[in-house]
C-alpha cells in the first residue's frame, strides 16, 4: 500500500495540530465544564488559553450573538457604524485609564498586536519623524504568531523557522523576579535594573530611530503569569517619555478583568500610548480583539493624515462587537471583577497550601485568576526539566485525563525558565469549583511528573 493512501491516515479532513495527538470531540458547554462526544466533562480550569472567561453557557451572550445575527451579522466598516460598534467603545473608553480615548476592533490577539505595531509607526510618520522605525520588546514574550507579531515575540520554538522573514526587533531581559533577582537587591532595586535595560537599548539604537517598546504587564504563555515587580512599569514609562518612545501594552492574555481589574495596567498605575486586548473581550463566544490609543496618538492622526492606515475586512465585525456588549455588561450586572479577586486569591492559597511543598514546585504566582505554577526539577538550583521530557504535554495530557483543562506552558530552551502550567478559570467560578481545580492541579502535576527521572 502506498504511503500516501487515505487508509493509513485520519479519516478527518480536519488540519490538525499534532498529528500525533487525537483530541476529544467537544459537544457542548455547561457553566465552567465543556462536555464531549462520550459524556465525558472537564473541569475548565484555563478558559482555555485565558479566554473563556464566562463559562461556555452564558445566556446574556448567547442571547445578543442570536439577536444581532437576525438584525444585521455584518455591517461593512466602511460604509457602517453600528450601534454595539458604538456601545462598546464607550464602555471600553469610559472604563479604561484617563487619557485612553479611541478604540477599533480586530478578529483577536495576533492582530491587535499587528496593528498596534503599525499604528505607532504611522504616529511617528505622521509627526515627521520617519526614522523611527525599530521596536524593542522583551525576551520570553508573546504578542502573536503572526509575521510582526512574531517579530517582537521572544518565543524561540515559534521563531525559529522564521527568522529570515522576520523585522529585526531588539529584546531585552523580562521582569522575572523568581530567577533574576539577586537575593542580595529588593524586588523594587530588580525592578528598576531590569526597566533601565530598556534606557540602554533605546540609546544603542538612537532614540531617533525607535517607535515603540512593547510588553505585556503580567507575562502568559512565555512565564507563567508573571507580573512585574511594584514599580518596573512606572520606570518603564518615564523611560520611553524621555525617548519619544510609544508603550505598548499587550493585554491580549492579562487584561479584560483576568487580573482583577478590566485593564491589568491599572494595578501598575501606568497609563499606555497603545493598548491591546482580546481574549477576555470576547470570552471565547466571538473572536475579537481591539486596539485602544491615547489621545496624543490619535490627535497625531487626527491632526495628520486624518486616517488611519489599517485595516481588515472584518475590522468592527458586528456580531463579535455585539456578543463583547454582552461581556462588558455582565461583567457588572455579576459584578464579576470582585468574583476575579476573591477566588484568585481563594485559588492562589488553595494552590500554596497543595503545592508549597512540592519538591518540582519552584513557584505560585500571579494575579486574579490568572495564576502561574513554575515546575523545576530541582527547587534549590531552580534547575528545569530537561525540555527532551515535553513535560508541557504531559500536563497537558495528565490534566484531560483528570477531567480538567490546564494550560502549560513554557519548557526549557536557554537553561533559564523552567515548564509553568496557568490557571485561569471563567470569573463565575464558585469556592466549590475553586477547590476542584486545587484538587485536579494536585494530582495532574503527580500524574504528568509520575516516572520521570
Ligand atoms: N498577545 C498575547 C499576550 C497572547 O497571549 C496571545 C495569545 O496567546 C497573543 C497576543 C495572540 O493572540 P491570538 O492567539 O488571539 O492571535
Amino acid at each position: 500500500m502506498s504511503p500516501d493512501s487515505a487508509s493509513t491516515r485520519s479519516s478527518s479532513r480536519v488540519f490538525p495540530r499534532e498529528f500525533d495527538h487525537e483530541l476529544p470531540k467537544a459537544v457542548r458547554g455547561e457553566g465552567i465544564w465543556v462536555i464531549d462526544s462520550e459524556g465525558r466533562r472537564y473541569l475548565d480550569a484555563s478558559g482555555g488559553a485565558a479566554v473563556s472567561c464566562l463559562g461556555h453557557s452564558h445566556p446574556a451572550v448567547i442571547q445578543a450573538i442570536q439577536r444581532q445575527a437576525a438584525l444585521l451579522p455584518f455591517a461593512y466598516s466602511h460604509f457602517f457604524t453600528s450601534e454595539p460598534l458604538e456601545e462598546l467603545a464607550t464602555l471600553l473608553v469610559d472604563a479604561a485609564p484617563a487619557g485612553m480615548d479611541k478604540v477599533f476592533f480586530v478578529a483577536g490577539g495576533s492582530e491587535a498586536t499587528e496593528a498596534a505595531l503599525k499604528l505607532a509607526r504611522q504616529y511617528h510618520l505622521e509627526r515627521g519623524e520617519p526614522r523611527r522605525r525599530k521596536f524593542i520588546a522583551r525576551r520570553q514574550s508573546y504578542h502573536g504568531n503572526t509575521l510582526g507579531a512574531l517579530a517582537v515575540s521572544s518565543n524561540p520554538g515559534r521563531r525559529e523557522p522564521y527568522l529570515p522573514m522576520l523585522m529585526e526587533v531588539r529584546h531585552i531581559a523580562p521582569c522575572y523576579a523568581y530567577r533574576e533577582k539577586r537575593t542580595d537587591e529588593s524586588e523594587e532595586a530588580y525592578g528598576l535594573r531590569v526597566a533601565d535595560e530598556l534606557d540602554q537599548a533605546i540609546r544603542e539604537l538612537g532614540p531617533e530611530n525607535v517607535a515603540a517598546f512593547i510588553a505585556e504587564p503580567v507575562v502568559g504563555a512565555t512565564l507563567g503569569a508573571c507580573p512585574a515587580v511594584p514599580g518596573y512599569f512606572k520606570r518603564v514609562r518615564e523611560i520611553c517619555d524621555r525617548h519619544g518612545v510609544l508603550l505598548i501594552l499587550d493585554e491580549v492574555m492579562c487584561g479584560m478583568g483576568r487580573c482583577g481589574t478590566l485593564y491589568a495596567c491599572e494595578a501598575e498605575g501606568v497609563v499606555p500610548d497603545i493598548l491591546t486586548m482580546a481574549k477576555g473581550l470576547g470570552a471565547g463566544y466571538q473572536p475579537i480583539g481591539a486596539v485602544m490609543a491615547h489621545r496624543r496618538v490619535v490627535a497625531a492622526i487626527e491632526d495628520g493624515s486624518r486616517a488611519l492606515m489599517h485595516g481588515h475586512t472584518y475590522f468592527n465585525h458586528t456580531i463579535a462587537v455585539a456578543a463583547a456588549v454582552a461581556v462588558q455588561r455582565t461583567f457588572k450586572a455579576e459584578n464579576l471583577l470582585e468574583n476575579v479577586r476573591r477566588q484568585g486569591a481563594r485559588l492562589k492559597q488553595g494552590l500554596e497550601e497543595r503545592l508549597g511543598n512540592h519538591r518540582h514546585v519552584g513557584d505560585v504566582r500571579g494575579r486574579g485568576l490568572f495564576l502561574g505554577i513554575e515546575l523545576v526539577q530541582d527547587r534549590a538550583s531552580k534547575r528545569p526539566f530537561d525540555p527532551a521530557l515535553k513535560l508541557h504535554a504531559r500536563l497537558r495530557d495528565a490534566g484531560m485525563s483528570e477531567g480538567m483543562m490546564c494550560y502549560p506552558t513554557g519548557g526549557c530552551v536557554d537553561g533559564k525558565r523552567g515548564d509553568h502550567v496557568i490557571l485561569a478559570p471563567p470569573y463565575i467560578v464558585t469556592d466549590r469549583e475553586v477547590d476542584e481545580i486545587v484538587e485536579r492541579t494536585g494530582r495532574t502535576i503527580d500524574r504528568a511528573l509520575r516516572g520521570l527521572p
